[in-house]
């Protein structure tokens, strides 16, 4: 019984109801009770014990779809826009080493009550040069302790816009054309052959591990085409994995449905037959009423992104009609928030207010419904719903002790509602312990596993021996009244200013 540990809190927020002075007690790394602090402690005698009447305790947040940008954008000098044209302004971030980006991310996470992640991979070179990309990746994960789904791919068409890149060349400048076709190559030396051989492995040597998963992820269905998508999905199936996919982020991505599938891209994604609860898609802004009824019979989920759709001027996603739809939907930052500081309470609390529209009686998201689906809603997106997400009995001890103390400051009334409070009030700043199935992967605000400081150092002295990249900013910002100009002959549906961020017919 010597491996036994209490976790007490003046609220613990299992995820089914809020206990006041409660605590879990933890085997190893899963959980064996929730209860009142005075029971379990009566129960577990010799038990040590984490946390305190000063803590709040929940379930570890799920960040349901992820790029491990290290140092994020803007730091590097990348300005928002428009998804399409910010894609070709990343040309301009000076590149970093795999792994010290990846636990730089990771340091993020976890210090916002972070406990499981889709990380979204993109790959390009040889198959050995991919696999020690993402070998890279994976041992970060195996090195901080954090839960993560790694959700590699690489794209095979469209580089520039959406299936007419050909076309938008032709009608460049030729100095122009020049210049851009050095910087983005129209071809993917990895070749699809040896993308799903090179992954087929790599879910196979993860298939057993105790908090590492493997998936597939095509980019977009417009990045990858029809075949491949639909190889994706078989191989998911036969090797028990997931997959997920950016999709409906942008307008043009909208568009791209009627412009070369003749239907909406979810009715296509359908028709292909790789939608299922093993299929996941990151964003969703242009959900139709229909697109959403074809999701929830699935049982495909919908990552919600609201920063990285505010940022990049994509709309702000259904979520009210997927939530009434019966859709799985999760959480996610997209390596891309409001404040560029991955803070998952920032995050909550920009989706609680994002879908109160102002229709008297119309339906909005409550905070419960927000904690949900950053937790049980991701949880279930990952093919986990029996194992994380929840504080209970038989899950894994995922767990985060939230420091009370600046939250209630200087008064706070004694009936309010706890949840309610903390969603409105905390920061990750006030995250002060963190447990990935039992293990403290986080302590007064700094990862075990890793030295952060020294990581930011060497991060550093790597970006600054690289040259300037304001070359490629200037030609991107040179082409960008091109690519403007030609999404803009692109037939158009009415919008008006709100339905342009709420349209689902
Ligand atoms: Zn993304």
């Amino acid at each position: 019984m010597t491996d036994i540990r209490l976790i007490r809190g003046r609220w613990v927020f299992t995820g089914d109801e809020t206990l006041t002075d409660g605590a879990i007690a933890i085997q190893n790394d899963t959980i064996l009770a929730v209860g009142a602090w005075d029971t379990l402690q009566a129960q577990y005698p010799q038990a040590k014990t984490l946390g305190s009447e000063q803590f709040a305790v929940m379930p570890g947040l799920v960040n349901a779809h992820h790029h491990s940008n290290g140092v994020p954008n803007s730091l590097q000098g990348v300005e928002d826009d428009f998804l399409e044209l910010w894609l070709l302004a990343n040309l301009g971030a000076r590149g970093q080493d795999t792994r010290l980006k990846t636990l730089l991310s990771i340091a993020q996470l976890l210090q916002s009550g972070v406990t499981s992640v889709v990380d979204v991979a993109r790959i390009s070179g040889s198959p050995a040069a991919c696999f020690d990309d993402l070998n890279a990746r994976l041992q970060a994960y195996e090195q901080a302790g954090m839960r993560v789904a790694l959700n590699p791919g690489a794209n095979y068409q469209s580089y520039l816009v959406h299936e007419e890149d050909q076309a938008f060349l032709s009608a460049l400048p030729s100095g122009l054309r020049q210049q851009l076709t050095e910087l983005v190559p129209l071809t993917q030396p990895l070749a699809q052959a040896d993308y799903l051989s090179l992954m087929t492995d790599l879910v196979k040597a993860y298939q057993a591990h105790f908090h590492i998963n493997v998936w597939f992820g095509p980019p977009g269905p417009q990045w990858v085409g029809d075949e491949l998508l639909v190889q994706m999905a078989d191989a998911a199936e036969r090797l028990g994995t997931q997959m997920q996919t950016h999709a409906l982020e942008s307008l043009p991505e909208k568009l791209i449905g009627p412009r070369f599938y003749g239907k909406s891209v979810v009715a296509h994604l359908k028709d292909l037959g790789v939608l299922s609860p093993r299929f996941s898609m990151a964003h969703g802004v242009w959900l139709t009423e229909a697109d959403i009824e074809i999701l929830a019979e699935t049982g495909a989920a919908v990552s919600h992104n609201p920063s990285s759709n505010l940022r990049l001027r994509s709309g702000i996603a259904p979520l009210s009609a997927m939530l009434a739809g019966g859709v799985t939907v999760g959480l996610g930052m997209d390596g891309n928030t409001l404040g560029d500081d991955e803070d998952m309470f920032a995050e909550m609390r920009l989706a609680a207010r994002l879908h109160r529209t102002p229709e008297l009686g119309s339906p909005t998201p409550s905070y419960e419904d927000i904690f949900a689906i950053a937790t049980t809603g991701g949880a279930r997106l990952m093919g986990q719903a029996q194992r994380i997400g929840k504080l209970a009995p038989g899950y894994q001890a995922d767990v985060v002790l939230v420091k009370c103390d600046r939250i209630t400051w200087p008064w706070v009334a004694p009936d309010i509602n706890p949840l309610h409070l903390m969603l409105m009030r905390a920061k990750a700043m006030d995250v002060d312990t963190v447990l990935v199935g039992g293990r403290v992967v986080l302590r007064s605000g700094q990862p075990t596993g890793f030295d952060l400081e020294a990581i930011g150092q060497e991060t550093a002295a790597q970006l600054d021996a690289q040259p300037s990249r304001e070359s490629y900013r200037a030609l991107v910002a040179e082409l960008k009244p091109y690519l403007a100009d030609w999404y803009s002959r692109w037939e158009m549906p009415p919008l008006t200013p709100y339905a342009a961020f709420n349209s689902r017919t």
